[in-house]
């Protein structure tokens, strides 16, 4: 078995200080090295032009550098959203977003290598899981993708995989990404999305983070939800919500509830006031999506006058609601697809 190399661009600050020492190199080397991954955010150890050679080279030979480039990039002639699919060092591929807003740009990131929760509207599902990624791996997406496309102001944990399912990873990628000394992207900046693991969400609301959670509802009752999200035999669509509320209170930071609209599933005027009755008095904010259709699978997205009624509804019984912009529509949108396609392609060849 090959030994695992030491994983430079997932350890905090004062862990590449005290490698730096372990190696016979003075602390502040450290902390040079830290500042070169995460705020300049260099792409080789050939741009870190204040640290001495010789230790360079011992760390590209011994060390394991996180860094991506794209193997495909697919661009909207619509909005200019990108989506990119990267090679991690493993030959496997994750598929990231970027999201040029008027308020600012915004990257989606995936946080595992397929997803082991079997959401049956979901693309990413499709495959399974592999495995989860790195917090480097996590990471470098933002960064390729800023390399490219100049600061990003919102990252969204959104894509392939399911977050708090590797949950260390997610929590070390939060912290470095805001940290003051790296990247420094301010925690309020950043979403993560949960389709409801109540243990985790619990651990999450205590580790003192500022970012924003958002669960993946899709169902206004238990029983819709069971039919599209296996999680729920795990966790009652009742035990998700109230979990969500108390991070609410715990953090004082609003939790949205995502919700895509499958037509003559989930998109109805009783399904409205099934879910207004959910999240009565919960001062959460409902995100409607019109689910993006994926090959494998038969559901079909809502029509826009669904949609319109669904929020008026929902409105009506008192709860905030917003219809997501849809962006990179001629793209072909939905989460996972590059990636099933890119696979299935590299399969036929
Ligand atoms: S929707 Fe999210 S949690 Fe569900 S299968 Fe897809 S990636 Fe996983």
């Amino acid at each position: 078995m090959t030994e695992k190399k030491p994983d430079l661009k997932s350890m905090t600050r004062e862990e590449v200080e005290a490698f730096a020492e372990a190696a016979g190199e003075k602390r502040y080397r450290g902390r040079q090295l830290y500042e070169w991954m995460h705020a300049h955010q260099a792409a080789s150890f050939d741009e870190m032009k204040n640290l001495p050679e010789a230790w360079k080279r011992r760390l590209s030979e011994t060390c394991e550098y996180t860094v991506l480039t794209p193997l495909r990039r697919q661009v909207s002639a619509e909005d200019g959203t990108k989506k990119y699919l990267f090679a991690l060092a493993d030959g496997h591929v994750v598929e990231t977003v970027f999201m040029p807003y008027r308020f600012g740009n915004s990257v989606c990131v995936s946080s595992q290598v397929g997803c082991r929760m079997g959401c049956r509207f979901c693309a990413s599902a499709i495959g399974g899981w592999e495995r989860d990624l790195t917090p480097a791996e996590i990471l470098e997406q933002v960064y390729a993708v800023e390399r490219e496309n100049g600061k990003i102001s919102h990252v969204v944990v959104m894509g392939t995989g399911e977050p708090l399912d590797n949950y260390d990873s997610l929590v070390r990628f939060v912290r470095l990404l805001s940290d003051e000394n790296g990247r420094h992207l301010s925690q309020r900046n950043i979403t993560v999305s949960t389709c409801g693991l109540v243990p985790q969400i619990k651990k999450l609301a205590q580790e003192g983070l500022q970012i924003t959670l958002a669960l993946s509802l899709h169902a206004p009752d238990q029983k819709k939800r069971l039919e599209l999200m296996p999680v729920a035999n795990r966790y009652d669509i009742h035990e998700a919500v109230e979990a969500c509320l108390a991070y609410a209170k715990d953090t004082g930071r609003r939790v949205t509830f995502e919700y895509s609209l499958i037509e003559g599933v989930n998109d109805s005027g009783e399904d409205a006031e099934q879910l207004a009755l959910l999240l009565k008095g919960s001062g959460g904010h409902v995100n409607l999506i019109p689910v993006n259709p994926v090959a494998e699978r038969t559901f079909r997205r809502s029509r826009r006058a669904a949609v319109e009624a669904f929020k008026n509804k929902l409105e009506k019984n008192g709860i905030n609601v917003t219809i997501r912009r849809e962006m990179g529509r001629d793209i072909d949108g939905a989460c996972g697809q590059l990636r099933r396609r890119h696979i299935s392609e590299t399969r036929e060849g």
